[in-house]
C-alpha cells in the first residue's frame, strides 16, 4: 500500500491486493460473502448521525445498535476501509462510487474548525473532564483510519482534505492537554490514534500531526514492555494492542533512531503469544489480558475477542516485514485459519464476537442490520484482505508465507505464478507453476510451517530438489523457467498442545488445522451481555473432559494417535470416550454446533474426577441465583448498567478491576431487583480498611458501613434489600455508592450482583 511503500525501516514488502487472486474455494467464498454483506448496508444509515452532528437532516435512520450508542459512526470507518480494500482487489467501480458519495457526504458535514464526528463535541469534554463517555478516541481512530484507506488506494482529493482538516482539529485540541487532561483521556480506550496519526503525518509530511500522535503514545506502558516486563495482568486487550502497533508504526515512519519502539513491539508480541494466547492465536477473557500463564483458569463463554486477534495479525505483519523473521508468519498464518476465518458463519457470512474457549460452547454470529459491534466493523476489515499475508516480495525475490490456492501476478517484476494446494491423505501439497518469468535469476523463499516436524520434500519438474535451509525458509535461486513446476510436500501430524497452568488440558491439531470437536445442538440459546452483545448460553451439562481408560496421561499423549483415529479420505478423527463418540474435525469450519477444542484429561475413577464434579456443583449453584451482574470496570457493561458519577474511575489492583470514587464523589448503576428476597454482593479489599460508605437503593439510605480486614484480602459483603411489595415480576432499581471518607476513596472489586437469598448458598 502506499503508505507502506514510504516506510522506512521495512525489508519485506506487500503485494498491492490486485496482484493477487484468491483461487481457494473457501477463502474466496468468505470474501465474497463479505463483499455481498457490506453491499447490502446503506451508506446514507451509516452517515446519519455525521449529518445528524453537522446540523443537516438525515437521508435515512440510523441502524440501530452499537449505532444508537455513542459509538455511533464506527462502523462508517471500517466500512470505508473495508470498501478501499474490496476496491484493491478487484477495482470494481461500484465500491469507488460508494467511497466517492461517503467522502463528498463526509465533507459537507465536516465543520469550519475540521470537527467530523458522529455525536456532538461535548464528548470529547467529558473524557478530558473524567466523566463517564464511550470511547470516542477509539472511534475516531477507525474514522480516520477509513478516510486514510480510501486516500491511500484510491488517491481521493477530498479524503485527503478530510483527512488534513480533521488532523489539524485533533491537533488543536492535544496541544492544548495538560498533563492531567492527558492522563485522563490516555485512561478512556482510544485504539491506535497514535498509529493513524503516525499515518497522517508520512501522508502529509505535517509535523504537527507526529506531535499529535505522540500525546497518544503512552511512555511508561512501553517502557515497562521494553524492559520485558508483563504488566499485562488486568489491562484491556483491544485497547493495549493498538498502542503497540502505533508505537510500532513510529519506528517504521522515523527510522533507526526510534529503535526503543520496535523492541517495545516485539517484546510485547512475544508476551503476548508465548503466555496470553489460546491455540487458537486469540487471547483475552472478557475483553482483558488476565495473569501470564493462567489460561486455563480463565477459559470462559467470552475468551478471544476477535478484534484483538485483527490487531495481532497487524503487528505480526509489520514485525515480519521488517524484521524477516518467519515465527511471525507462523503466528499470522495459523491465526488467520484458526481464528479469523472460523469466525464467519460460510452461510451467512456473519461474523464473531468472543470465541469461547470453554468447552460446550458454540459460535455465535454478529447480525446483519441490527448489532455493528467493534468486532463486526473489524470483521468487515478482516475478511476484505483475505490475500493478506500470502506472498511478499524485496529486491531478491518472492517470499510464500501461506499456503493458500491463488495467483499472483507481479507486473513490475515480470513474474506471474499459480499456487494450488491440496490434501493428500497425511499430506499439504503445494503446486507452484510459474506462467510467467522474467529471464533472469530470483529467489524463492517458502515458509517451512511450525507444524512441520519432518523436512518438507521438494521436487522441481518432478525431480527430488535439496532446497537450502536459510532461517526458517526454503531457499531457491536460480533462474526460471515458464512453466517449471514446483511440488512441495509436507506431512501433516497430530499434535497435543497444553495450557501453562493446567498440565491436565489437551488441545489437538493436525498440521494447520487445530481441531474441535462437535458437542451436539440441543438448546443453543444465546443471551445478550455488555452493550447488546450476544453471547452462548450453555444450560446443559456438557462433558468437558476426557476419561481415560487403563493408561496414565503422559503415554495418552505420547501415542495420541493410537487413541485419536483417523478417518480414511478426510480430516476428521474418531475418539473413544469412555462409550462416548467424539469427531474431531478442523474448528474452522465448524459452525453449527456445541464445540470442544480443550478436554481435561483425567483417569478413570481417579480422586482428581470425583473433586472436579463436586467444585463443578457448587460453581453452578451459584450461577443459579445471581440475577444481575455487574463485571466492574468494563466499560460496556456498566453503560448498560446505566453508569453515573461523579469523581469517579476506573483501574485494577493485581488484576482486579475496581470503581472507586474520591472525597465526596459517588456512581450508580441501574440493576434488574427481581419480586422476592434479595441480595446486593460487592467485592471490598482490605486495604482500604477503615474506609466507610454509604449505599442508597432507590434514594433510600440501604446502609452505612465501613471497609472491614478479613482473613483474604479480598472479601464479600452483602446487604439484605428489602422485599419488593409491587405485583411486578422485577423492576430496576438505582444503586448509588457514596465514599463518607473524605480525602480517601471507597472502591469495590471485581462483580457486583444481586442474588436470590437463599440460605443454602449462603
Ligand atoms: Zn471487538
Amino acid at each position: 500500500m502506499n503508505t507502506e511503500k514510504n516506510c522506512r525501516n521495512i525489508a519485506i514488502y506487500e503485494f498491492a491486493y490486485d496482484k493477487i487472486k484468491l483461487t481457494d474455494p473457501e477463502w474466496s467464498h468468505a470474501f465474497r460473502l463479505e463483499e455481498e454483506y457490506l453491499a447490502t448496508l446503506n451508506p446514507d444509515r451509516l452517515l446519519a448521525g455525521f449529518l445528524e452532528t453537522a446540523g443537516y437532516r438525515p437521508k435515512a435512520e440510523r441502524y440501530p445498535g452499537w449505532e444508537m450508542t455513542e459509538i455511533q459512526g464506527h462502523t462508517l470507518g471500517h466500512f470505508l476501509t473495508a470498501a478501499a480494500q474490496i476496491y484493491a482487489s478487484a477495482k470494481n467501480p461500484l465500491w469507488l462510487e460508494k467511497m466517492d458519495y461517503i467522502i463528498e457526504e463526509l465533507y459537507r458535514c465536516q465543520q469550519e474548525d475540521g470537527y467530523l464526528f458522529a455525536s456532538p463535541r461535548e464528548i470529547f469534554d467529558r473524557v478530558e473532564n473524567g466523566q463517564p463517555a464511550w470511547v470516542p478516541w477509539y472511534t475516531m481512530h477507525k474514522i480516520l483510519s477509513g478516510i486514510i484507506k480510501v486516500y491511500e488506494i484510491t488517491n481521493h482529493q477530498t479524503a485527503y482534505r478530510i483527512m488534513g482538516r480533521l488532523g489539524t482539529w485533533i491537533a488543536d485540541r492535544t496541544e492544548g492537554w495538560t498533563k492531567e487532561i492527558r492522563d485522563r483521556v490516555l485512561s478512556v480506550e482510544y485504539g491506535g490514534m497514535n498509529d493513524c496519526l503516525y499515518d497522517l503525518f508520512l501522508i502529509t509530511g505535517e509535523e504537527r500531526f507526529a506531535r499529535a500522535a505522540h500525546q497518544f503514545d503512552e511512555r511508561t506502558l512501553f517502557e515497562a514492555l521494553h524492559d520485558q516486563k508483563d504488566v499485562l495482568n488486568g489491562l484491556h486487550a483491544n485497547t493495549t494492542i493498538p498502542k503497540i502497533l502505533g508505537a510500532l508504526k513510529r519506528y517504521m515512519v522515523f527510522g533507526k533512531t526510534e529503535k526503543f519502539y520496535l523492541v517495545t513491539a516485539q517484546n510485547f508480541w512475544e508476551i503476548v503469544v508465548k503466555h496470553h494466547t489460546y491455540a487458537t492465536g486469540g487471547n483475552s477473557e472478557w475483553e482483558h489480558f488476565g495473569e501470564p500463564d493462567v489460561l486455563d483458569a480463565e477459559r470462559t463463554a467470552c475468551n478471544c475477542e476477535t478484534c484483538n486477534t485483527y490487531n495481532m495479525l497487524k503487528l505480526s505483519l509489520w514485525l515480519f516485514q521488517i524484521t524477516g523473521d518467519k515465527k511471525y508468519m507462523d503466528y499470522y498464518d495459523h491465526t488467520k485459519l484458526n481464528a479469523i476465518l472460523a469466525s464467519q458463519n460460510p452461510e451467512t457470512g456473519m461474523t464473531m464476537y468472543f470465541q469461547p474457549m470453554e468447552t460446550g460452547y458454540f459460535k455465535v454470529f454478529t447480525t446483519p442490520y441490527s448489532s455493528f459491534w467493534c468486532c463486526t466493523g473489524s470483521g468487515m476489515e478482516n475478511f476484505t484482505k483475505l490475500q493478506e499475508g500470502i506472498y511478499f516480495h524485496n529486491e531478491e525475490g518472492i517470499y510464500i508465507c501461506r499456503y493458500v490456492s491463488s495467483d499472483l501476478v507481479w507486473t513490475n517484476g515480470r513474474i506471474a505464478l499459480k499456487m494450488e494446494v491440496v490434501i493428500q491423505e497425511d499430506t499439504l501439497a503445494v503446486r507452484i507453476r510459474f506462467a510467467e518469468v522474467p529471464g533472469r535469476k530470483f529467489s524463492l523463499y517458502l515458509r517451512i510451517p511450525d507444524w512441520l516436524e519432518e523436512d518438507t520434500e521438494l521436487f522441481l519438474n518432478g525431480t527430488y530438489l535439496k532446497g537450502e535451509i536459510q532461517n526458517g525458509y526454503v531457499f531457491i535461486s536460480r533462474e526460471w523457467v515458464q512453466n517449471d513446476m514446483l511440488d512441495l510436500h509436507m506431512k501433516m501430524t497430530l499434535k497435543i498442545q497444553g495450557l501453562p497452568d493446567n498440565e491436565r488440558v489437551a488441545a489437538f491439531s493436525y498440521g494447520p488445522y487445530l481441531l474441535s470437536a462437535g458437542l451436539g445442538n440441543v438448546m443453543m440459546d444465546m443471551t445478550v451481555t455488555g452493550v447488546d452483545v450476544f453471547v452462548p448460553q450453555k444450560e446443559i451439562t456438557v462433558k468437558d473432559y476426557l476419561i481415560l481408560q487403563d493408561v496414565e496421561i503422559n503415554d495418552w499423549k505420547k501415542h495420541i494417535e493410537r487413541y485419536l483415529v483417523k478417518e480414511k479420505g478426510r480430516v476428521a478423527f474418531r475418539l473413544n470416550n469412555q462409550g462416548e463418540e467424539l469427531i474431531f474435525t478442523p474448528h474452522y469450519a465448524r459452525y453449527r454446533d456445541r464445540y470442544g477444542i480443550y478436554f481435561r484429561l483425567y483417569k478413570k475413577e481417579s480422586r482428581e474426577l470425583v473433586n472436579l464434579l463436586e467444585k463443578e456443583k457448587q460453581a453452578k449453584r451459584l450461577k443459579n441465583v445471581m440475577t444481575d451482574v455487574i463485571p466492574v470496570g468494563n466499560d460496556q457493561y456498566e453503560l448498560a448498567h446505566g453508569i453515573k458519577g461523579e469523581k469517579t474511575d476506573t483501574m485494577r489492583l493485581n488484576g482486579h478491576p475496581y470503581r472507586f470514587c474520591r472525597e465526596d464523589g459517588w456512581f450508580s448503576y441501574r440493576m434488574k431487583l427481581q419480586n422476592e428476597k434479595q441480595e446486593l454482593c460487592m467485592t471490598l479489599c482490605g486495604q482500604d480498611v477503615g474506609n466507610s460508605y454509604r449505599i442508597v437503593v432507590d434514594g433510600v439510605t440501604l446502609v452505612e458501613d465501613v471497609v472491614k480486614k478479613e482473613k483474604d484480602e479480598f472479601y464479600q459483603a452483602a446487604y439484605q434489600l428489602p422485599l419488593m411489595s409491587k405485583p411486578d415480576h422485577e423492576k430496576i432499581i438505582t444503586v448509588k455508592f457514596q465514599n463518607l471518607t473524605g480525602e480517601g476513596t471507597f472502591r469495590i472489586f471485581d462483580e457486583l450482583y444481586l442474588k436470590k437469598c437463599d440460605e443454602r448458598n449462603k
